[in-house]
């Protein structure tokens, strides 16, 4: 049999025969036709038409033509279309108008084209003026037509329709659109086939089989044009899945008063209230609603004009979304009083919607609470814990009259940054200059998402809460304000302007999209609290309810059954407390000595170092003491019952020494004035650091090693350690510490360390009469280390990655310059997917950390495995670590909500197989 490259709307029973699955049937005719396919099999009102398919667009892509027997198949599909509705193509006594319309299996809302009228001619003009006795109708939607085809499949400029029509108004002295006459738009008609003609020295086809094959051929090359690829790029949507077109009877919402076109949210895709949400217009065309050219009237307005229509409209619309189980984004068109739903797609939202939907849909009982889990993504979270404007800075700004304007609040977040009045510059700026922007324009198009992406915030003064820069600044979780009308926006002088008050272009402003306003100068903002964001709280409490699944990972004995836990990187107690709050169940890295830097510490830090004697040494390390197990006692208590993993002394003491150069300045200096108090001290002190010096520092004395040549400091820490811990007890606090020493290469330096500390904790918890639970463990970021990880268990009761080192170690890139002088350039060049220092390199870093758990735990098969570079609070290489069978994973309290979804995410989509299961 031919293969099969076209299917009717009812013909979705064999899409899935073919495919084998609902997911296959999107791919093969996009979201759109598959939605109307679907809706037609609802009994839902959908005008007749058919799809051609993916498959095809792709062969088209490959080959630069139709693939064999497409273009047959897309005739004989319209003769069907044209029997069901009794109307011909290019006959002037009832003419068939049809519609072309992109879509792919992902929405790419405006990325891709579109042709409407198809089948209009001189001829079926007048025919179509008979049958509907509305001339002005015919001829403003054959002027359309005229544009649309110029513009989108002959590549003609937008200007060259823009100007004839603005001429034309101002001859006739007219406004708005709506002041044209009949006459008037057949004029523009025929002024629109002249601009073709010059443009590309034929003429407007007036054969209505050439419009469509030419129209259909423009939608599949669109799928590759620079709008669609920045777009996929940006939403990593794959470059293979092509677009489906979509050949659709046309019916038309500006036949008059009893006619009409909207478009509309099942929810308020801004709050994620459920409450329909969306626009009409009557007498109009979906371009005019979708463009935010016209202003709109609210939906539920409707009821009013046409109570029947909005009836029906809601029975539907409820039915639709009952069926998909998601919030739905519809547009339809009511032609004389009768009712036509043109599309049915999943709804894109803000953050903050996503989770009230999500949450709101399992307590209606129409998904799970897992589906709920799922539905929100790690950058929604992300994305709720953003930044908003400190309410007290803006009613201080109000005050000082730097409010400008209001519009509607269609992206919620604060945005702060230097107004750019084009796409491009914003971009620009964004980019080279680094700078933040604001991306301002009257409205935006396609054209302008770069811009748009770039920028940290979106300012229009036209258009509603479903234009096109609100839908996609929702989509980007990126701040927005649309419809600002009382802007005036002077693109040539780079200016806007309102009330006498004015922006000039790179101009600092702040945006709040949560409230719709508009403010001059840098406005101070504020971290959301996540306590008071209760539906986020009870999605992360679904996830944690996931994870702590039993089961959820199968495994052999000793590895997590469990899902991910998420601990949290914390040095001080206030760090630890957020910790707990943001629902972090431990302490994954203490690094020690941050509190060595402190003011009043510092001094005896440098003492210590400089001591010449290791009596001397110790005098200073027993200043110290009192200070560490006070920041030691502060996070035992925190954690209350968690474990607290510290971290021993890491870094190269010359860190804590003051730079050298400035001191070999001020010695040079003091010996030139001839000033000699205090130049002997300074001397001796710049001696020191200079033996200090090291070529390559993170690759030297540091970790273990300095431990191992100054075991004072880490003697020191671990009596601090146990000392804070045996006191925390004795004031019923349970507690779990864990030592954690860093940089081990090979079993030895373990060997040689370990046991002085372990002598230690035992004797301070003999001293003090107590007794708890505690381990000795080591991190893992030297690849050898990770080889020799069944060794290195044999002491370490627990692994901890360092991924950041051991990044740093397995590619030989310095993490302190890679960043500044190459690795830009690779990942743009594609010699890296990404940078290795933000999202774990699975085939390298991830493979070594693999090898080390495998062989940690056939020493040890309870060992407990985490992980503490950056890396822990990325969902991508948390995906890896839930994989290769960590037990937990540790990141900045910031990130823990963003982590505990994402281990949830995989505990669900991994379901539950472990890489030891391979083994
Ligand atoms: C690491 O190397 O990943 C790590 C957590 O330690 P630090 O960043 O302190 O070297
Ligand atoms: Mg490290």
């Amino acid at each position: 049999m031919a293969k099969k490259w076209v299917y009717l709307f009812d013909e979705i029973a064999e899409a899935e025969a073919y495919t084998g699955s609902w997911d296959g049937v999107r791919s093969l005719l996009g979201g759109k036709g598959s939605g109307l396919a679907d809706m037609t099999r609802a009994g839902v009102p959908v005008p007749s038409g058919f799809t051609v398919t993916t498959e095809a667009c792709n062969q088209f892509s490959a080959s630069g033509k139709f693939p064999e027997g497409m273009w047959a198949q897309e005739l004989a599909a319209l003769q069907e279309v044209e029997k069901r509705t009794g109307k011909k193509f290019g006959n002037p006594d009832n003419p068939l108008l049809v519609s072309c319309r992109s879509g792919a299996k992902f929405s790419m809302p405006g990325m891709m084209d579109t042709v409407l009228n198809i089948g209009l001619t001189d001829k079926t003009a007048e025919g179509m003026v008979k049958l509907t006795g509305n001339p002005r109708f015919v001829y403003d939607s054959y002027r359309r037509l005229v544009e649309m085809f110029g513009t989108v499949v002959l590549g003609i400029a937008d200007e060259a329709f823009e100007e004839p029509l603005k001429e034309h108004k101002e001859k006739k002295g007219y406004k708005l659109d709506t002041e044209m006459t009949a006459e008037d738009w057949k004029a523009m008609a025929c002024s629109f086939k002249g601009v073709v003609k010059k443009e590309k020295g034929f003429d407007f086809p007036q054969d209505p089989v050439k419009q469509l094959e030419l129209a259909t051929e423009a939608v599949f090359k669109s799928w590759n044009g620079k709008r669609a690829i920045d777009y996929r790029r940006a939403t990593n949507i794959p470059d293979d899945l092509g677009t489906a077109v979509n050949i659709v009877t046309m019916v038309f919402g500006n036949m008059g008063e009893d006619s009409g076109t909207g478009v509309a949210f099942t929810r308020n895709p801004s709050t994620g209230e459920r409450k329909m949400y969306g626009d009409y217009l009557l007498n109009a065309q979906g371009e005019d609603v979708v463009a935010g050219i016209r202003n709109t009237d609210p939906i539920e307005n409707m009821v009013k004009r046409m109570p029947e229509v909005y009836h029906q409209f809601m029975g539907i619309t409820a039915r639709l979304e009952k069926h998909y189980q998601e919030m739905q984004d519809v547009e339809f068109t009511i032609e004389r009083g009768r009712l036509w739903m043109l599309q049915t797609r999943n709804g894109k939202r803000t953050a903050k919607a996503a989770v009230k939907i999500a949450v709101d849909m399992a307590k209606e009982g129409l998904i799970s609470k897992d589906v709920a889990v799922l539905r929100v993504t790690p950058e929604n979270v992300d994305t709720l814990l953003h930044p908003q404007f400190d309410e007290k800075a803006k009613k201080a700004a109000e005050k000082t009259g730097a409010f400008f304007a209001k519009g509607v609040n269609a992206s919620p977040g604060a945005a702060v940054g230097q107004a750019y009045f084009d796409a491009d510059t914003a971009e620009k700026m964004a980019k080279d200059n680094k700078q933040a922007v604001i991306m301002v324009r009257p409205f935006t198009k396609p054209d302008d998402v770069h811009g748009m992406i770039a920028s940290k915030g979106v300012l229009t003064s036209e258009g509603g809460a479903t234009s096109h820069a609100a839908v996609v600044a929702r989509q980007f979780g990126i701040p927005c304000v649309v419809g600002a009308a009382g802007i005036t926006i002077d693109l040539e002088k780079r200016i806007m302007e309102v009330n006498g008050k004015a922006v000039k272009e790179g101009e600092w402003i702040s945006v709040d999209g949560t409230t719709g306003e508009v403010f001059i100068g840098q406005i101070k903002t504020i971290e959301p609290k996540i306590e008071e964001q209760a539906e986020l709280l009870t999605i992360l409490n679904w996830a944690d309810e996931i994870c702590a699944r039993d089961g959820i990972r199968k495994a052999p004995r000793g590895w997590p059954r469990r899902g991910l836990q998420v601990w949290a990187n914390a040095d001080y107690p206030k760090d630890a407390r957020r910790a707990r709050s943001y629902g972090a169940v431990g302490i994954g890295l203490c690094r020690t000595e941050h509190m060595f830097f402190e003011t009043e510490r510092l001094p005896i830090v440098q003492r210590m170092i400089l001591a010449k004697t290791s009596a001397e040494r110790t005098e200073a390390l027993n200043e110290l003491l009192p200070y560490q197990r006070k920041d030691f006692d502060g996070l035992f208590e925190a954690m209350d019952g968690y474990p607290v993993i510290i971290r021993l002394i890491d870094p190269p003491l010359h860190e804590f020494m003051p730079d050298e150069e400035k001191l070999f300045e001020e010695v040079v200096t003091m010996r030139v004035k001839g000033e000699i108090e205090g130049l002997k001290e300074k001397e001796d002190l710049l001696v020191a650091i200079k033996s200090m010096h090291e070529s390559n520092p993170m690759m030297g004395l540091r970790g273990v090693r300095l431990s191992i040549a100054m075991p004072e400091i880490v003697e020191m820490q671990v009596r601090a350690i146990f000392e804070a811990a045996a006191d925390c007890t004795l004031r019923k606090i349970v507690v779990k510490p864990e030592v954690m020493i860093p940089l081990t290469g090979t079993v030895k330096e373990l060997e040689w360390i370990q046991p002085r500390l372990e002598r230690i904790a035992k004797a301070v918890m003999e001293e003090k009469e107590v007794n708890f639970t505690y381990k000795f463990g080591t991190m893992i970021e030297i690849p050898r280390a990770c080889v020799t990880a069944a060794e290195i268990a044999k002491l370490a009761e627990f692994f901890s990655f360092g991924t950041n080192d051991l990044t740093q170690m397995t590619f030989g890139y310095s993490r302190d310059d890679a960043e500044r002088n190459f690795l830009v350039t690779y990942v743009e060049q594609k010699i890296l997917p990404k940078n290795p220092f933000q999202t774990l390199d699975r085939e390298g870093v991830g493979k070594l950390m693999e090898w080390a758990i495998l062989e940690g735990r056939k020493t040890r098969p309870e060992l407990e495995v985490g992980i503490c570079g950056e890396h822990g609070g990325d969902p991508e290489s948390i995906e890896w670590c839930h994989i290769i069978g960590n037990n937990y994973v540790s990141c900045s309290p910031f990130r823990v909500p963003i982590a505990r979804l994402a281990a949830a995410h995989m505990a669900m989509k991994g379901s539950g197989k472990s890489i030891a299961e391979d083994k």
